[in-house]
């Protein structure tokens, strides 16, 4: 499907991206298109209609949240659909990453309207630059699962990406992810960017190692891990399959499974709960 965003009949849904701390970030195109739409869509009302008292903009409000993306799209798509204007906007940076909004663009997608997104900060991209570990190619994870056992599965499938890592996290779960990086990422080169175009702003940039002595009382506020990609030299992880089929094959050899599961646990230093559930499931 070929769209012509602004030289067509189509009706058209605006994405905007919104400031992620620093105010003075709402371009003034983004102003023009705020103050041109009839309904602004957004995550939440509360955050969004500050936002817009701040910029001098009233209009109405109407929420999209995780929950209820589906239904709330449907209900948005019919009303573009009979011709009013809206934009979409989640609570800070740009709708779709980490926020809700994929659904909102699936559905008028589906149903003909054209979709345009009107530009501006993200977290991902800023950190990214500035981290000096910013190479020509780079993967965004955003938020890592918050389970250990998951945590560290989505991360020894990341071990061999030659690509720069970025990786969102929130404040409480800033240690745990950074031992979990260095348990399956060794002590690759790092840089945590906190509190972005705050008056707080920090880069830390240092290894992972040197990143777990850090006082977690200092580690507050919102922030994006940037870890280097793997330099193709380090030692090849092994994924949960490999796992699965040492323990089947220590158990075809007379082992216990409880036996194999210990015996594996302390070969690969992958916890047993986790590979009790991978033998277990499997
Ligand atoms: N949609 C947003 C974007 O485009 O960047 C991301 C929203 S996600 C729910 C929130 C996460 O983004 C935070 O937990 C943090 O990892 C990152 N983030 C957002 N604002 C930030 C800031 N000012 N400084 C550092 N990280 C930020």
């Amino acid at each position: 499907m070929r769209s012509l965003n602004f030289d067509s009949t189509k009706p058209l849904l605006y994405l905007v991206s919104t400031p992620i701390g620093n105010m003075q970030e709402v371009s003034p195109r983004t102003l023009e298109v705020l103050s041109s739409v009839d309904l602004i869509a957004c995550e939440d009302t509360r955050v969004t209609g500050k936002l817009l008292q701040i910029l001098g903009i009233s209009k109405n409000l109407v929420s999209i949240r995780e929950h209820n993306e589906v239904s709330s799209s449907q209900e948005i798509v019919k009303k573009i659909l009979a011709g009013t204007k809206v934009a979409y906007m989640s609570d800070a940076g740009y709708p779709c990453i980490s926020d809700p909004g994929a659904k909102l663009v699936k559905i008028c997608l589906e149903n003909e309207i054209n979709v345009t997104t009107i530009s501006g900060p993200n977290a991902a991209l800023n950190a990214l630059c500035a981290s000096g570990l910013c190479g020509d190619h780079f993967y965004f994870h955003g938020f890592l699962s918050a389970k250990e056992s998951e945590r560290l599965e989505e991360l020894r499938n990341l071990h061999s990406r030659k690509e720069t890592l970025i990786f969102y996290e929130a404040p409480h779960r800033i240690s745990k992810t950074l031992q979990s990086l260095f348990d399956i990422f060794g002590n690759r080169k790092a840089c945590i960017a906190r509190e972005l175009t705050k008056k707080h702003e920090e880069f830390i940039r240092m290894s992972l190692e040197e990143m777990l002595k850090l006082d977690p009382e200092t580690l507050k506020g919102e922030m994006v891990i940037v870890v280097e990609g793997s330099n193709g030299e380090e030692q090849p992880i092994i994924g949960d399959n490999d796992i699965i089929n040492m323990v089947k094959t220590f158990v075809e050899s007379g082992m216990s499974t409880k036996d194999a599961i210990k015996k594996v646990s302390e070969m690969t230093q992958v916890n047993k709960n986790h590979i009790y559930k991978l033998v277990h499931l499997n």
